[in-house]
């Protein structure tokens, strides 16, 4: 067997979804023929999950959905209400199917060479950056994308715990063609704020995401997830008897501060701050940087990150501070978000794809006035 080269063009220290897509798009770029591609993963520290998106027809990647949807069962200020998506399909997949679909093109790159290892160290000096292994190897690199950790160990302010349950049932519960987003319930404004979403696969089968929004510091894994999740299916579809097949729990973080994208140790994903404050979705956004920073170090020499726009910093800062001082308001408020009835419109918000006068419009429904308030800026 050759020895690894030690030194490589692009190191991607982190081979999640980010680091994967980073991978998969620069392996696409042919500006980057002879680049030496270098990909860190410590596998046994990544749990399988799935994953919800929604896309406007332009995801840049061959993903097969396990399901998908384009009608939306939606908790607004009157009700529950279904709500029909013309331009969007929310749909449903698993980090397996991604990786799948990003390894294909990834394992028949020469380009890229693959370790699973762990990074322990990462620094950066003068125009080259090195990455150290805890098995003691190291490698230089003129760019490194790290999306194994944010900047120092960083502390979100907000965490998104939860668990992803997928249930099957004797009878028929469950209508396939609708899926339920952020059902806040009956227990709206309670602390921390709880919601749950539903994403039926058959008529017997669904995923029953419970979510609870806590502080960043008091992750919340303890807390009786499936007694919710039991009550939940009880309460929404009259299942009172059902069998799980399997779990998934983790955390998301909420709010981090975007890193400098200066420098040659750049953070990609979540990492990045990428992560929607208002959903904690982060999968296509992550695709779209990933395709913008390798596109543009193919034809510039220096990645790119797209920036989120001030304004969505302007409504995301106090939806953050709400959801944990006033769950109250910040229920109340995406409620009446949803009452607009747009779904596509408020797909677009929420991802940050919306234009100034499309906001106009959209927030001309909403009680912009909460978000005024003095304390959520301070
Ligand atoms: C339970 C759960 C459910 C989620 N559901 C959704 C969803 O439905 N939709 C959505 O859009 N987003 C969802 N998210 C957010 C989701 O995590 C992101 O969209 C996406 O996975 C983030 O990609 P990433 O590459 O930044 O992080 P990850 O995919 O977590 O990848 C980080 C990688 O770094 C590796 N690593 C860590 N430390 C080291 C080290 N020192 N050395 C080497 N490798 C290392 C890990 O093994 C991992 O492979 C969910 C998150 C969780 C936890």
């Amino acid at each position: 067997m050759s020895p690894e080269p030690a030194d490589f063009d692009i190191i991607l220290a982190g081979g999640g979804l980010a680091g994967r897509s980073l991978a998969y798009f620069l392996g696409k770029q042919p500006g980057l023929d002879d680049a030496r591609i270098l990909l860190v993963d410590d596998s046994r520290r990544y749990h399988h999950r799935s994953i919800v998106y929604w896309y406007d027809g332009v995801l840049p990647l061959p993903l097969t959905p396990a399901a998908s949807y384009t009608t939306l069962a939606v908790d607004t200020t009157a009700g529950l209400r279904t709500l029909s998506l013309d331009r969007h399909t929310l749909s449903l997949t698993s980090s397996q199917r991604i990786f799948h679909c990003l390894d294909q093109v990834i394992d028949a790159d020469p380009r890229i060479t693959r370790l699973d290892a762990h990074t322990a160290r990462i620094r950066a000096h003068g125009d080259r950056v090195s990455v150290v292994l805890t098995d003691g190897r190291s490698f230089t690199a003129a760019h490194c994308f790290d999306s194994t950790a944010p900047p120092s160990g960083a502390t979100p302010p907000l965490l998104m715990t939860g668990e992803i349950r997928r249930v099957r049932t004797a009878q028929e519960s469950f209508d396939p063609s609708v899926a339920t987003f952020m059902d806040f319930g009956p227990g709206a404004g309670e602390h921390p704020v709880r919601f749950h979403c539903l994403l039926p696969v058959s008529t017997r089968e669904a995923f029953v995401e419970t979510t609870r929004i806590t502080r960043g510091d008091a992750p919340a894994m303890g807390w009786p997830f499936e007694a919710a999740a039991a009550d939940y299916l009880r309460r929404t579809c009259g299942v009172s008897d059902f069998s799980t097949i399997t779990v998934q729990r983790g955390a998301i973080p909420l709010g981090l501060h975007r890193p400098s994208s200066r420098g040659r140790h750049l953070y990609v994903g979540t990492a990045s701050g990428i992560i929607k404050a208002t959903t904690g979705y982060g999968f296509t956004r992550i695709l779209h940087q990933a395709e913008r920073v390798a596109s543009s170090l193919a034809a510039t020499g220096s990645p790119r990150s797209p920036r989120s726009s001030r304004r969505f910093h302007f409504y995301d800062k106090p939806v953050l501070r709400m959801w944990l001082h006033d769950p109250d308001s910040a229920v109340r408020f995406m409620r009446a978000a949803f009452a607009s009835l747009d779904a596509d419109l408020i797909l677009d918000f929420l991802d940050e794809r919306t234009t100034p006068l499309q906001e106009r419009e959209l927030l001309g429904s909403m009680p912009v006035r909460m978000l005024l308030r003095p304390r959520l800026w301070l």
